[in-house]
């Protein structure tokens, strides 16, 4: 299936951001979130940044560069988004009052029915919405392939390229329908070596291995209660065998654990761990419901976990233990969730929310988490889910140039940056002071207007404004294809 591509900005030129707050994110780790500079100056070249520094861009750098004033601005790395369903678009705000388990089970019907055109709509916009708040690398996890439809996984692809963003998407798959014991239609199961066969079709078709890649595609069979052990542990070797990541749902909501105990006689995480489902090269969904030994566990495997607090809010899953986790070396990234279960589906919304769910979950409340480790949590920790630290994730010469300008000088920012001083640290590395604290502004107040989006030195948002896809166009094709799906 063919998509109309929408004409690119085609200015991914030099350019120069000065006049702006930075927290380059360049530190060695979650408690210690490295540089910041009050009013400096970032210098992007060939798609990566080549200079980041307090004051004026040195003389000479970047001849020719388009210069943009970031006064009043904070400059970030771009978010990453580290799990999502986009084509769950179509169909939010169903099963509202459901846990898991239920809206699954009203919901599969519906997507049985998806097709490609449709997925293409929902990414257009969903991609479009996160790109608006901040983020520049997104995951989808896809697992719904109706029987002879081959463009379904396709279709979000050509959507990343038209919005621009940077993407992961992980080609899904379930083989456990209704009638063996799972939770899915049987219609929308594949058998185990088709999915397999299909899966990797689709590595071979569309995963990028070099530095800088747009595409990067992921191994993703669906969760434990939706797919066989078998097909888990074949899906486990087909991705190290073609040396890609791996991604599913994992420990999201009580139910599952107690199915998983009922069903393996193990947890969640043990059933992952003897499947070959914890590594260096995976990350997990939600893991909401850890006991220690998994957290452990999952340290000493180097595995990295999705959390996703507002889907988990949502769902009444449960609140995920970021800092037990953080503090035990575990990477932790931020993902919106599908749409159906986040209803927001905003990444900078999402830095919030892990900010208040942790500070309510935790003994230590208000210390639980810092305005800094969320804003790591949404940078360093989505590159590490990834595999990309040292491309992504940070801003430092050398970097992909994927930067977020946020406004922090409007009527709600500018007062919580000013009035943060030194009786109310955000961090350890926290510069609050006279001068007021830009990442507070960003991460305790509402979303922050978007001044400029970079993906590898492209703008992909200016002044709030989508530049590649025009949103109304796609806003009017999701409306079309939401109801087509409902008829
Ligand atoms: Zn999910």
């Amino acid at each position: 299936m063919a998509f109309a591509a929408d004409p690119q900005p085609g200015h991914g030129g030099p350019l120069v951001i000065e006049n702006c707050a930075i927290a380059t994110m360049d530190g060695p780790r979650h408690d210690d979130t490295g540089a910041e500079h009050r009013s400096g100056h970032i210098v992007v070249s060939g798609g990566r940044i080549t200079a980041v520094g307090e004051g004026s861009a040195p003389a000479g750098a970047a001849a020719g560069a388009r210069r943009i004033d970031g006064t009043g601005c904070l400059a970030t790395p771009g978010l990453i988004n580290t799990h999502h369903h986009l084509y769950q678009w179509l169909t939010q705000g169903r099963a509202q009052q459901s846990s898991l388990f239920d809206w699954l089970t009203e919901l599969y019907p519906v997507w049985v029915r998806i097709d490609a055109a449709q997925v293409h709509a929902a990414a257009t916009a969903g991609l479009g919405w996160l790109a608006l708040s901040g983020c520049t690398t997104s995951t989808d996890h896809h697992y719904i392939f109706p029987p002879g439809d081959r463009g379904v996984f396709e279709a979000a692809i050509t959507a990343a390229a038209r919005v621009g963003l940077r993407f992961h998407p992980c080609r899904g798959s379930m083989d456990l329908g209704r009638s063996a014991g799972g939770l899915p239609p049987d219609e929308v199961v594949e058998g185990p070596d088709e999915a397999l066969a299909a899966t990797a079709e689709a590595v071979r078709r569309f995963h990028d291995p070099s530095p800088g890649a747009m595409v990067r595609v992921a191994v993703a069979p669906c969760s434990p209660f939706s797919v066989s052990s078998r097909l888990m542990r074949e899906m486990a070797g087909l991705a190290r065998g073609l040396g890609v990541r791996l991604h599913t749902h994992l420990a999201e909501t009580r139910e599952e654990d107690a199915y998983c105990r009922q069903t393996r006689a193990r947890t969640p995480a043990e059933y992952a761990d003897e499947l070959g489902w914890l590594g260096e090269d995976v990350w997990l969904a939600h893991c909401v419901h850890l006991d220690e030994a998994a957290v452990k566990r999952f340290a000493v495997t180097g595995t990295s976990v999705a959390h996703c607090p507002t889907s988990n809010a949502r769902l009444g899953a449960g609140i995920a233990p970021v800092r037990q986790l953080l503090r035990a070396g575990v990477p932790v990234g931020l993902g919106v969730d599908g749409s159906a279960s986040s209803e927001g589906t905003t990444l900078a919304g999402e830095l919030h929310q892990a900010l208040l769910v942790a500070r309510v979950r935790d003994e230590h409340g208000p210390a639980a988490l810092s305005a800094r480790q969320a804003l790591w949590l949404g940078t360093r920790g989505g590159a590490a889910c990834l595999g990309r630290t040292g491309e992504i994730g940070a801003l430092r010469p050398g970097m992909l140039a994927d930067v977020a300008l946020w406004r922090v000088d409007t009527l709600a920012h500018d007062a919580i940056a000013r009035n943060a001083g030194p009786s109310s640290p955000s961090g350890p590395s926290s510069p609050s002071g006279p001068d007021g604290d830009p990442v507070a502004a960003l991460v305790f107040g509402p979303p922050a207007p978007l001044e400029l989006l970079l993906v590898g030195g492209t703008p992909v948002v200016e002044r709030g404004e989508l530049r590649t896809v025009d949103i109304s166009a796609a806003a009017r094709d999701v409306r079309a294809a939401r109801r087509r799906l409902a008829t």
